[in-house]
């Protein structure tokens, strides 16, 4: 077994000659990672990538997702493009056959990978929105330029309990001619004594009524999504596709499980929050999706049987999926699941959710990461910080991240590597692992 590493883009063409010599097999997407830079990621040659089949199966799938959009309008697929909810609208659209869903707020991300080359953001500065809105405006310059992915033949956002910055590019979208079905999701409160109340997935209870809104706004995004494919969307369609959804959620929930609490770190934390990512959405292919997490849990589960890692110690990792429960009628269970959104709900709510999985995977230290221009409770950090800091007593850092950071890098890098010594300096001299923490 080649021992895991993160290796760069360089040693990746070397390595990837490798496999293809030891006769590697690849899905249809594969290939070498540099044609990706040639395409405009040049972000890779700046990242660490880890050195295992599982992971370049997991870059090429995440780099490919614009091709395949591509592909599935050309097959005569209806393309959804769905704002905002995290991962509630897809498990619908993709019940339906010859539906692909996927978020154009992905683009976010566009000017990091393809470091600043695309002008997503001028554009969008140019429309109005400017960097007083959050990263996510980057999606209003590439429905502009058309040069990403394809625009959608429809548009469904969530608002209400939602931040203004997406609801307001949204609106700004709609004014520039590519309408918008809106469905709303109200702020989740915790029921009133003797009010009939309903479990969520995670941690917390909403009213029955709020329940029952969003389930009939659900029930108007069904009537759409039927009234645009002229396919009914049935309930036996609608809970094969929670099954399916939630196959993607068992299978990350388990990664994340044996990824986080392994020593040492089976993956690295880069190419575990892909793999997050990729449960909300599924990078725009179901099956595909479920193979390329199946393939790193095998590679997690060969790593740690082996008492390998390409890290030498724990990291600290912070996120949440829930499962949606599948039990109860599917409208319902997407219900709930959207009303669980951590963003649904307050700040201190969240700081709930984050020391429970803080507590589970045994974290050491909490990185708080800044949206710059987001409209999220000005003390959401605080709120959050201070409850981590009296319920864990874990030491806390709150950092802003810019969609490209690298003139900031030495000033983060520096409060990065000072919280990773005060864990040092608290640690218990048998707590530590073979060379401390990375
Ligand atoms: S403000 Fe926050 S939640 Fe809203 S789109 Fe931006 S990053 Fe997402």
């Amino acid at each position: 077994m080649t021992p895991p590493r993160r290796i760069s883009l360089d040693d990746w063409d070397r390595r990837y000659a490798e496999l293809r010599r030891a006769g590697l097999r690849e899905p249809a997407y594969g290939g070498d990672l540099r044609r990706h830079v040639t395409e405009g990621d040049t972000r890779l040659l700046r990242l660490k990538l880890d050195n295992s089949p599982a992971a370049l199966r997991l870059w090429n799938f995440l780099l490919s997702e614009e091709d395949r959009l591509r592909h599935a309008r050309r097959e005569g697929n209806i393309l959804v493009g769905v704002l905002k909810d995290l991962g509630t609208v897809p498990v619908m659209a993709y019940a339906l056959p010859s539906v692909v869903a996927f978020y154009p707020d992905g683009a976010w991300w566009l000017p990091c990978i393809m470091e600043h080359s695309t002008a997503l953001l001028e554009t969008a500065d140019s429309l109005g929105v400017d960097d007083s809105f959050c990263p996510v405006r980057a999606m209003l310059g590439a429905f502009v330029c058309q040069s990403h992915f394809p625009i959608p033949d429809l548009l469904i956002c969530s608002t209400g309990a939602t931040c203004d910055d997406l609801s307001a590019i949204a609106q700004r979208l709609e004014g520039l001619g590519h309408p918008v079905f809106w469905w709303e999701i109200p702020h989740r409160r915790p029921p009133d004594a003797g009010e009939p109340s309903v479990a969520l997935p995670g941690i917390f209870r909403a009213p029955r009524r709020q329940v029952d809104f969003v389930r009939a706004e659900l029930e108007r995004v069904r009537a759409l999504l039927e009234d645009r494919t002229g396919k009914p969307l049935s309930v036996a369609a609608l809970a094969a596709g929670i099954r399916r959804a939630n196959r993607v959620r068992a299978l990350l929930s388990r990664l994340r499980r044996r990824a986080f609490t392994a020593t040492p770190a089976p993956l690295p934390a880069l190419e575990m929050l892909i793999a997050e990512m990729l449960a909300i959405h599924f990078c725009s292919d179901q099956d595909e999706c479920i193979a390329v997490l199946g393939a790193l849990l095998e590679e997690v589960d060969r790593r740690i049987a082996a008492g390998i890692g390409p890290l030498r110690h724990d990291a600290v990792r912070v996120f949440w999926v829930n499962p949606i429960p599948d039990g109860v009628a599917p409208l319902e269970a997407l219900a709930r699941t959207a009303l669980a959104d951590p963003m649904a709900g307050s700040p201190l709510e969240r700081a709930e959710r984050i020391c429970r999985d803080a507590a589970r995977f045994g974290a050491e230290a909490l990185v708080i990461s800044r949206i710059p221009g987001a409209s999220h409770c000005a003390l959401e950090g605080a709120l959050i910080g201070h409850t981590v800091r009296r319920r864990l007593g874990l030491p806390v850092v709150e950092i802003e991240v810019p969609p490209v950071a690298d003139s900031l890098e030495p000033g983060l890098r520096t409060r990065l590597e000072a919280l990773v010594e005060t864990v040092r300096s608290v640690r218990l001299p048998t707590s530590m692992g073979p060379g401390g923490l990375q």
